[in-house]
């Protein structure tokens, strides 16, 4: 078991590995590898990151950790959890603990506790499996049925108040049913119904909650998960407006035709998503959420950057416009604002002058800069950058495009020596 879970590992992972079932077999503590890389070990799919408990002191088990193979550790001392950082491996090293939530969306008080306590504070029965070190032939540990549910496709909480006790697992759930192409398990289903309608979103924090979307944008396909939450009433509970259904269609519309060719999901992004997101919304609305999931300052952008595009559909959609018209109006928005805003408005025509500017305006600008413009003999001042600005609307008009026609254009127009 363990050397063929040893085998799906290489690089940093397999050296972490290695050096812990070395230690394992030499001291008394004894260390597991938990959750995700069992579960995937299991499923035959890639291992990413690994997770390790001990029943000990994890920190301390970290920096020796780092002391051998190098890279940094971060500790969050209240959890007994610690990451360690080494090369292109993420690994993490916490203590068995024991959990109790003193009310609904608040953080856990945490003691130290055995493997036990610690299998049974997780999320779902998929992830609460162990793989002991310690032993020469060591079999997982599954006090819950994981393996069972992993054979039958299926995510299971371990408890009925566990998405009440903890509601970031109702995200958590919906992102592993969307990754692994499992279903909830009935049962597990009405719980996470019944705390998503009893309101229990709103005890989790702004950072919480963004955290868990940041996971769920982190996946290969978001927008699985996101349409999934947004049906199952779970967006409303973050802002009322996130619950209508266009959300969903708007969602499919941005992603459509990505999925396919070599460009994989080419353009979207995170924030492209969080601008379908609130594509629709109200620029009141869009305010509450940002404060609602405390956005950082990227995503905060891109929403307020939709808002404004929206606000300025009709200038775009008019019938003359010119190149440089429309340059100056996008101009000033991130790529990502002017992708969502190409995919989701529904003005033909002004999705097509976004995707003509993306594809072509956004590149076009003079050979020439100011110190050029200065040796051909333009003053310093506000005449130079009259000339210059001048000469980028000639170029996206197509009036001039050769190096050697801007010279040209630059000397017909320059002031003469008398005047
Ligand atoms: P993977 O499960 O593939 O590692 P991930 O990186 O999203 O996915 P993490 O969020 O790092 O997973 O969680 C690692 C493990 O910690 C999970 O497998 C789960 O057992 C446990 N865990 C994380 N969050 C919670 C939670 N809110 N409640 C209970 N257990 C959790």
């Amino acid at each position: 078991m363990l050397d063929a879970l040893e085998s799906g590992l290489s690089g940093d992972n397999l050296s972490v590995f290695r050096c812990l079932r070395d230690r394992a077999l030499k001291q008394s503590h004894p260390i597991y590898v938990v959750g995700g890389p069992v579960r995937d070990f299991l499923l035959g799919v890639p291992i990413r990151d690994l997770d390790f408990v001990v029943e000990g002191d994890g920190p301390e088990l970290a920096r020796w950790l780092a002391e051998r193979l190098g890279g940094e550790v971060r500790v969050h001392p209240r959890f007994g959890t610690s990451t360690l950082v080494s090369g292109s491996c993420r690994v993490d090293v916490v203590t068995a603990r024991k959990e109790v939530y003193p009310k609904p969306g608040a953080l856990p008080q945490v003691t130290p506790g055995t493997i036990s306590d610690d299998l049974a504070r997780r999320d779902f029965a998929i992830n609460a499996l162990a793989l002991p070190l310690t032993e020469k032939r060591p079999e997982i540990m599954d006090l819950h049925g994981g393996i069972d549910d992993l054979r039958q496709g299926v995510i299971r909480i371990l408890h009925p108040k566990s998405f009440e006790d903890d509601p970031t697992r109702i995200f958590r759930a919906i992102r592993y049913e969307q990754r692994l192409g499992f279903d909830l398990e009935p049962d597990t289903l009405d719980f996470l119904n019944a705390a998503v309608a009893q309101g229990h979103i709103a005890s989790l924090t702004g950072d919480r909650i963004r955290h868990e979307l940041e996971k769920i944008l982190d996946e290969d396909h978001p927008e699985l998960s996101l349409n999934k939450a947004a049906v199952l009433g779970i967006l409303e509970k973050i802002h009322p407006a996130l619950g209508e259904k266009e959300a969903v269609d708007r969602l499919d519309a941005l992603v459509a035709g990505t999925h396919t060719g070599d460009d994989g999901q080419k353009g979207i992004t995170h924030l492209t998503y969080i601008g379908a997101l609130v594509y629709s919304l109200s620029e009141i609305q869009a305010e509450e959420i940002i404060h609602r999931i405390s956005a950082p300052g990227a995503w905060s952008r891109v929403i307020r950057e939709v808002m404004s595009l929206k606000s300025r559909e009709d200038a775009l959609a008019r019938d003359d416009i010119s190149s440089s018209q429309l340059a100056d109006i996008v101009g000033g928005y991130s790529a990502e604002a002017v992708l969502v805003f190409a995919r989701l408005t529904k003005l033909p025509i002004v999705s097509e002058r976004l995707a003509l500017y993306s594809e072509r305006l956004r590149h076009i600008g003079p050979a020439l800069t100011g110190n050029d413009l200065l040796e051909l003999g333009v003053l310093e001042g506000p005449e130079l950058g009259r000339l210059l600005r001048q000469l980028r609307e000639a170029k996206l008009e197509g009036t001039v495009s050769t190096e050697e026609d801007e010279r040209r254009w630059v000397q017909e127009r320059m002031p003469k020596a008398h005047e």
